[in-house]
């Protein structure tokens, strides 16, 4: 742009700038502003009859014609997006196919947090002795001393006077008015608070990590370390280091579940909490928290997946804990995959990034045996505690009677650990209390009217509940197909239906249900770990809320009541998944002194999964699964590509579905399949239609889709929703 070469007329504008709005607009758009500004200032510019925030992106591209040209402002101040964040949400649009709006929309979710200041104002002591003394007054006076500022109600409640009084001293000038941030600071964690004695792998692992936090350049690490071997302990040591350089630390978590114990576990370590990202946040601490990261206040941001759009003034190290974890993918809006979004913000912030996990992703485990990561293993059990025992029960070989899930083997293995007064957890990963209902004359499966998945039975609530839209409705006496009267049976177990056979069994025994569903919650869920943790229950019957994280020393009996359950699902990903899963669950037994044993149920006790948890070999596990991914080409050695058609109309989502296949491109090193029905054809009342694009690794799966995509016309009442690397096939 050359501005000398322009002649501005008053108003004609000087500036040029390409402004992204937080929308799903094509890219950024031309506008005008008086002064050059900086990529990623926010400006307030107006589309049609609304004003939006918005950010300086570029050049702009001259589609505009200069004297049509609207006009945007800075804000007060001109705060900016630190520009490693700009390029984030570029990388993250360009390799989503997500409209780059659309994802700065992520990083401007709290548009309060750039207003100015509203300073809250308190009254302190002032210089002024008051010519009248009184008891009140001196009461007033004596609470002072401490030198906090109050407000006028806070003086009178606190000094036991009526508000009159304050007002008086402030009207002579013994109390005077002084401006207080809006928000409270956030306290600054201490890197040697409390530093452990690391044992050698531990120590070794953590230098490899400080060392690059201390470099401040790009390294990925793979800490993979056996549950209970203190990976947390070993991580923080790099969070340590990033706080003595100045630098800024990011630790993503999966779950929100887990984040009270986590937050009290690193306020043990470095003397307070650290800042919270996550979807229970108030709007205010939202604003709180947002700007303390954008300044550099908040040293270190525990978060959900979100917390990676967070605009870090100086981010040193970035961890994703429990990496393996599906729940780091965002399946709506943009989709995205935390985990692997981390290591490229990393890259762009030029700072280490730390995976963690006892059953890393075959992506990353083939990544540090490649050596492209840094493998950091830890071995062992800290401290005297031993990897428990895990045990087979073939369920084939067992009698049991109809409708109850307990063997005798893992009856009597309960029966021992709560007769030494030990805690036991049973692992299903099913809610509710039966996953069918079933009419006996007619055979009439109970279905949700929007979704093609079963209604699921809650008991206690005599509800049906479909865990995917919400629908429910009370548990009907007579079939809704022919009528017959109580013949609707229940097929198979949840939670609430092994807990019912555990407390007939053990009767004395005190339990609870965890779970996440909508009758038992989150508050429910916490306060059972909390429970379990002070040991005031016996056993805890859950479903995979349960299986993570926690560390409940005296807990040393699991007992996996259908350990085939993932195995069904029959994607690619299915045997991983639910090894990860069953090894998770058999991490928590015997994490302290008294040695841990896991039961198994299961039908498959020559399952390659099965063997491999009873063995304790996990590489032999993973190199399996990584033969069949190479030879299968697909992730990590080749890529995948999903592309969701969805619509209320089922025969157009088919037939867009038919054409798109049609009008795939052939190309080398690219195969289309479908469209086949998705896994939930029908979900929310929405049809949908699957096509997935498998490709070798070298090749641009991002351009193919733009080019393919780009062939077919699709109606409004379709949408298309495209899945990079999709994780879950539903
Ligand atoms: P992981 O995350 O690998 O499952 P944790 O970090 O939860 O393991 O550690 C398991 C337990 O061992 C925790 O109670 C932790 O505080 C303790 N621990 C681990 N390493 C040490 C250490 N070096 N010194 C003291 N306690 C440790
Ligand atoms: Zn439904």
């Amino acid at each position: 742009m050359k501005p000398f070469a322009l002649k501005p007329t008053e108003d004609a504008p000087a500036h040029r700038a390409g402004v992204l709005l937080p929308l799903r607009l094509a890219g950024a758009y031309d506008y005008a502003m008086k002064a050059p500004l900086p990529r990623g200032t926010l400006v307030t510019a107006p589309l049609g009859p609304r004003e939006y925030l918005a950010c300086v992106w570029g050049d702009g591209d001259g589609s505009v014609a200069a004297e049509k040209l609207k006009s945007v402002e800075p804000l007060d101040g001109e705060p900016r997006l630190p520009p490693a964040l700009c390029d984030f949400i570029d990388w993250v649009a360009r390799y989503t196919l997500t409209p780059p709006g659309q994802v700065l929309a992520l990083a401007l979710r709290v548009p309060s947090a750039f207003d100015e200041e509203i300073p809250r104002f308190a009254f302190v002591r002032g210089d002024e002795t008051p010519k009248k003394m009184t008891d009140a007054r001196a009461r007033v006076l004596a609470l002072c001393e401490d030198g906090l500022a109050r407000k006028v109600s806070d003086y009178a409640a606190e000094a036991n006077v009526t508000p009159a009084v304050v007002r008086g001293l402030i009207d002579c000038g013994t109390l005077k008015e002084i401006a207080l941030p809006e928000f409270r600071r956030f306290p600054i964690p201490d890197a040697d608070h409390a530093a452990p004695v690391l044992n050698a792998e531990q120590q070794k692992a953590a230098n490899a990590m400080v060392q690059d936090v201390r470099v401040g350049a790009f390294a990925a690490h793979l800490l993979d370390g056996v549950t209970g071997s203190g990976k947390t302990e070993t991580y923080f040591e790099a969070v340590a280091e990033a706080l003595k350089r100045g630098k800024q630390a990011l630790i993503l978590l999966p779950e929100i579940a887990l984040t009270v114990q986590f937050l009290d576990r690193f306020a043990e370590r470095f003397g307070c909490r650290p800042a919270e990202w996550h979807s229970d946040l108030s709007q205010k601490e939202r604003k709180r928290t947002y700007r303390a990261v954008m300044n550099g206040e908040a040293r270190v941001v525990v978060g959900a997946r979100s917390a990676l759009f967070l605009p870090f003034k100086e981010l040193g190290l970035i961890i994703a804990d429990e990496e393996h974890e599906q729940a780091y993918k965002q399946e709506d809006g943009v989709i995205y995959h935390a985990r692997d979004m981390a290591v490229v913000r990393a890259r762009l912030e030029n700072c280490p990034v730390v995976l963690s996990s006892a059953t890393p992703s075959l992506e990353s485990y083939v990544n540090a045996a490649s050596g492209r990561y840094h493998w950091l293993r830890l071995r062992e059990r800290h401290g005297v505690a031993e990897l428990p025992e895990i045990r087979l029960i073939d369920l084939r070989q067992e009698k049991m009677d109809t409708g109850t899930w307990l063997s005798q083997p893992l009856r009597e293995a309960l029966a021992v650990a709560l007769g030494s007064g030990e805690q036991a957890m049973l692992f299903l990963n099913r809610r509710g209390y039966a996953p069918l209902t079933l009419c006996q004359s007619c055979g009439h499966k109970m279905m949700c009217r929007n979704c093609s998945t079963w209604l699921v039975e809650h008991r206690y609530h005599r509800r049906l509940t479909c865990h995917h839209c919400g629908f429910d409705m009370p548990t009907p006496k007579t079939c809704p197909e022919c009528q017959a009267q109580n013949s609707l049976i229940a097929c198979g177990p949840g939670v609430e239906r092994v807990a019912e056979e555990f407390a007939s069994v053990f009767p004395q025994a005190r339990m609870a249900i965890a779970s996440s569903d909508t009758w038992h919650g989150p508050l429910e869920t916490q306060a059972a770990i909390r429970a379990m943790a002070k040991r005031e229950i016996d056993v805890v019957i859950g479903t995979q809320i349960m299986a993570k994280g926690h560390h409940f020393p005296q807990l040393t009996l699991v007992g996996v009541v259908d350990a085939d359950l993932g195995g069904a699902d029959g994607d690619m990903r299915a045997r991983e998944r639910t090894f990860q899963l069953l090894h998770q669950v058999s991490g928590r037994a015997g994490r302290a002194e008294k040695p841990g044993l896991v039961l198994l149920q299961t039908r498959n006790p020559q399952d390659a999964v099965m063997k491999a948890l009873a063995s304790g070999d996990r590489d032999a596990f993973y190199e399996q699964e990584r033969l069949f991914r190479e030879r299968a080409a697909t992730p990590p050695f080749g890529r995948l590509a999903a592309v969701i058609l969805s619509g209320a109309d089922g025969e157009t989502v088919r037939e867009i579905g038919r054409q798109l296949a049609k009008a795939a491109p052939s190309a080398r090193g690219v195969k289309v399949w479908g469209p086949t029905p998705a896994f939930y054809h029908l979900l929310r009342g929405q049809t949908r239609e699957r096509l997935l694009v498998q490709t070798e690794k070298s090749v641009d799966v991002q351009s193919y889709l733009r080019a393919w995509l780009a062939l077919v016309k699709v109606p409004n009442a379709v949408r298309v929703t495209v899945d990079i690397d999709p994780v879950s096939f539903f």
